[in-house]
């Protein structure tokens, strides 16, 4: 069952992804070395309750933090720690807020300091596979069109998409149907329609796509130890182009 949302609830998921938003800004400011990812998980649900809203990851299906941290050669899930940050780490935090009744969710890879060249490139990339993928969320256009722009933009450049975890319908609550694969054919899946609010957030791997899970039963890793990253938007599907809710200018263009 997918619910397509009326113009008054598309504003108040509005609100929700601009708040996540300026929460991962918050949170980018202390991507640091030295800094310990548990310290970052305190502001960012600081920033949150300061704004009248909830971290909605807290206690999701029993996830301890209100952030997801992945660093490295994780690529989602991980949690926040005593590790402290170094030079050269690369650093995916994951957000989600609940307010006024809605979810917002989101996800941006931070360089900690200096990155390599080849770190910034995985970076880059993954990130423009997003709104490849973001171009394809237009009425009648199917899932597997996004998937499909995703993985032949990733994979172009030598990287995998992760298969086994996918974007999502949002709404009331976090994840709604339909999923949001980041890899498919084109004219294949669920048929998009205007209304539809969905988050696109592609998962690229720098080597391989196989990945196993981390001991503690959530954090994902890759299996071949390379680095990993993970950015995501939550966008309205509409008839020409998509309307994007929320947004990296905070943390790109402060
Ligand atoms: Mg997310
Ligand atoms: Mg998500």
């Amino acid at each position: 069952m997918i619910r397509l949302k009326s113009p008054e609830e598309v504003e108040l998921m509005r609100e929700n992804a601009l708040l996540v938003s300026r929460t991962l800004a918050e949170v980018g400011k202390h991507v640091i070395p030295g800094v310990t990812t548990l310290e970052l998980d305190r502001i960012a649900e600081t920033f949150i309750r300061d704004h009248g809203a909830q971290p909605s990851f807290l206690g999701y299906e029993g996830f301890p933090n209100t952030l997801c941290i992945s660093v490295n050669d994780v690529i989602v899930h991980g949690f926040p720690s005593e590790y402290r940050l170094r030079e050269g780490d690369v650093v995916s935090v994951d957000c989600g807020t609940y307010y006024k009744g809605y979810c917002g969710d989101s996800a941006y890879t931070f360089a900690c300091g200096e990155i390599s060249e080849e770190d910034r490139r995985l970076l880059e990339v993954t990130k423009a596979s997003l709104y490849e993928g973001i171009k394809q969320a237009v009425d009648g256009k199917r899932t597997g069109d996004i998937g499909y722009a995703v993985q032949s933009y990733a994979e172009k450049f030598g990287y995998s998409v992760v298969r086994e975890l996918e974007g999502h319908g949002i709404g009331r609550k976090m994840h709604e149907a339909p999923g949001v694969p980041n890899y498919g054919k084109r004219g294949n899946g669920v048929k998009l329609k205007d209304g539809m609010v969905i988050c696109i957030e592609p998962m690229v791997n720098a080597g391989s796509r196989q990945i196993y899970l981390d001991r503690n039963g959530w954090s994902v890793h890759t299996y071949d130890g390379k680095k990993a990253a993970h950015f995501e938007l939550t966008v309205v599907v509409r008839k020409e182009q998509a309307d994007i809710l929320s947004t990296f200018d905070y943390i790109e263009k402060p």
